[in-house]
């Protein structure tokens, strides 16, 4: 059986700097989903269509080459916001399902982090996580990343993103954000980085069933 850690969890709640550091740990492939949706999204700015031609993206979606993640504009604040617009397009879903289960299958197990790994794309993974953290803590997290950057914006017009992301997110029919009813919730905001580590790894322990 592959050993797959679903993590899954609201918009820089921390839950891709601790996929990419039990990946490591494990030596584990990592694939950060919202990547694909953010590609998505960029597909179709990039070829001047509206991200509301749901017939484009789910296109977009089937056509995209998952080699081709490492455009740095992927990581702009619009791109998050454009991609939680498409990403509510069941076929958009539908075309990119297959290519994380196929990720998720690599024979040595792999770890995926998103909205709905632990709920549709990985429903059977051996570990299933639940990342979370106050939206102001989010907030300040995400505009310290984005000054990092060099992206100007204020901490109130983040906050106000990301707010209105995880509504989006939380209430849309297809694969809404939401714990799995076996994911173990872990709550980061007073957690540094090395804290939350620690604790997602001891529950990573727990859950394991075959640790061989
Ligand atoms: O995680 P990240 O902020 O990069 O995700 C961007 C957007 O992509 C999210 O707000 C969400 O709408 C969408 N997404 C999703 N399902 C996933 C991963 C991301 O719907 N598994």
């Amino acid at each position: 059986m592959p050993f797959v850690i679903a993590i899954d969890g609201p918009a820089a709640s921390g839950k891709g700097t601790l996929a990419k550091r039990l990946a490591d740990h494990y030596g584990l492939p990592h694939l950060d989903t919202g990547l694909l949706y953010r590609a998505v999204a960029l597909a179709l700015i990039d070829a001047g269509l509206s991200l509301d031609d749901h017939g484009a993206a789910a296109k977009a979606a089937q056509a995209l080459d998952p080699e081709k993640l490492d455009d740095p504009r992927l990581r702009d604040r619009a791109m998050g916001e454009a991609a939680s617009r498409i990403s509510a397009v069941p076929d958009v879903r539908a075309g990119l399902l297959l290519w994380q289960r196929r990720f998720a299958a690599a024979p040595q197990g792999a770890v995926l982090d998103g909205r709905d790994i632990g709920t549709v794309v990985c429903p059977d993974a051996e570990v299933k996580l639940f990342i979370t953290a106050s939206s102001a803590e989010r907030a300040r997290r995400r505009h310290r990343e984005l000054a990092g950057r060099g992206e100007d914006a204020t901490f109130a017009a983040i906050l106000s993103d990301i707010e209105a992301r995880d509504a989006r997110d939380s209430s849309r029919t297809a694969a809404p954000l939401r714990m799995a009813d076996d994911a173990v919730r872990l709550d980061t905001t007073e957690l540094d980085p090395d804290a939350a580590f620690d604790e997602a790894r001891a529950i990573v322990e727990r859950g394991r069933t075959d640790p061989d």
